[in-house]
């Protein structure tokens, strides 16, 4: 079984690492040369909207998955006509728009932040009046780890946030004083079964996520796993769904969903019975989906932008150290560490322990 993979960055390369084991193989569409899964899997490498490269992809693969929501959806329109294409087109469309995810959010019974579709300046000025201060404007499409993102402050220009991300459609968005960040990772299989996995606690830094922490028999699991199954079933969804939440007390106020394997769900590969690579494999194969049983105490942290010494990540005992290949820049994901330990205090000493080597 051969399965193309849209986009050919470090989730593709995860997943392909995943399904080696289960004897799958795979072909990534891809522009970049050095795209990081390459090494891993067959290469197509056009513009992912290049309908001659979709037909040689479509040629040699038996179903297609992909590793980013801005997907063009004519992309997907054309492979899903030979293909099964998942997780399905309409999830892609909601999760590529924050109004189309804050709208079906709402629709379901989902708490968000208070939010209104900015258009234009003049469509700002009602949203700010409608919102209120702070706020946050966020392009509508193609952001990403805070990107196309401006915080408003009370008494703060709007004309300079405007022009500050774009001038394209946007929402405004309240701004959360949320007690956490917390997200489930969820799957979905082609026959309708339905996993969970533990919450994980995120920590993010200027809009990057820095560290997550798979969290135990929390409070809030039961409402996150509601919330994920009224868009898992909505959607007629197949694959592994993100969803993101602000923590406030008792609620959780979605903040966006990810239609695929999710950066807060890295720990699971060593801190969870089957990773959710092998499970997004899994579910959209229709196999019986693997346990999301916690494996001891889990954390992951991102490395951005710098290659550490890598020796000294491997002496800290039970780290896990994942390096994507990817030449270190500014802002850059590169890799990150799993630590897993089998209590929650000696979790956070080995935390303390490899950030002094950060
Ligand atoms: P996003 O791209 O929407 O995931 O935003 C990136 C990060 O910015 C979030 O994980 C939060 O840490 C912060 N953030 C985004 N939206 C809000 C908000 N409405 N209120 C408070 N913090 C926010």
């Amino acid at each position: 079984m051969k399965i193309g993979i849209l986009g050919g960055g470090q989730l593709a390369r995860m997943l392909a690492l995943a399904g080696y084991p289960l004897g799958l193989d795979f072909v990534v569409l891809e522009p970049a040369e050095d795209a990081c899964a390459a090494p891993l899997a067959g290469h197509v490498r056009a513009a992912y909207d290049d309908p001659k490269a979709l037909e040689a992809l479509a040629r040699q693969v038996d179903l297609v998955t992909y590793e980013f929501e801005s997907v063009p959806a004519e992309a997907v329109a054309q492979l899903g006509a030979s293909l099964p294409v998942y997780p399905p087109a309409n999830a892609l469309a909601t999760a590529r728009d924050r109004n189309n995810e804050k709208n079906l959010f709402n629709e379901l019974g989902i708490e968000t932040a208070s939010f209104a579709e900015v258009h234009d300046l003049a469509g700002l000025e009602e949203a700010v009046a409608q919102v209120g201060l702070p706020a946050i404007l966020k392009t509508r499409t193609l952001g990403y780890d805070g990107k196309g993102q401006q915080v408003i402050r009370p008494g703060g220009s709007l004309e300079a946030a405007w022009k500050a991300v774009g001038e394209v459609p946007c929402v405004l968005e309240g701004f959360v004083d949320f007690d956490r960040e917390v997200s489930i990772i969820a799957v979905r299989s082609v026959s309708g079964e339905l996993a969970f996995y533990p919450l994980a606690e995120n920590v993010h830094k200027d809009g990057i996520l820095r560290l997550s922490t798979c969290l135990h028999d929390d409070s809030h699991q039961p409402l996150a796993e509601d919330y994920a199954r009224r868009v898992l079933e909505r959607l007629d969804y197949v694959g592994v769904l993100a969803m993101e939440f602000f923590q406030v007390g008792a609620h959780l106020l979605a903040n966006e969903m990810a239609p695929r394997v999710h950066n807060s769900g890295h720990w699971t590969i060593e801190g969870a019975e089957t990773s959710q690579f092998e499970n997004h494999l899994r579910a959209i194969l229709g196999l019986p989906l693997g346990s999301t049983a916690p494996q001891g105490h889990a954390a992951m942290v991102n490395l951005i932008g710098e290659r550490p010494d890598e020796k000294a990540v491997l002496a800290v005992e039970n780290a896990h150290l994942h390096l994507y290949g990817k030449a270190p820049r500014a802002g850059r994901k590169i890799g990150h560490v799993t630590l897993r330990e089998s209590s929650a205090e000696r979790l956070h000493t080995a935390l303390d322990r490899l950030y002094k080597i950060l």
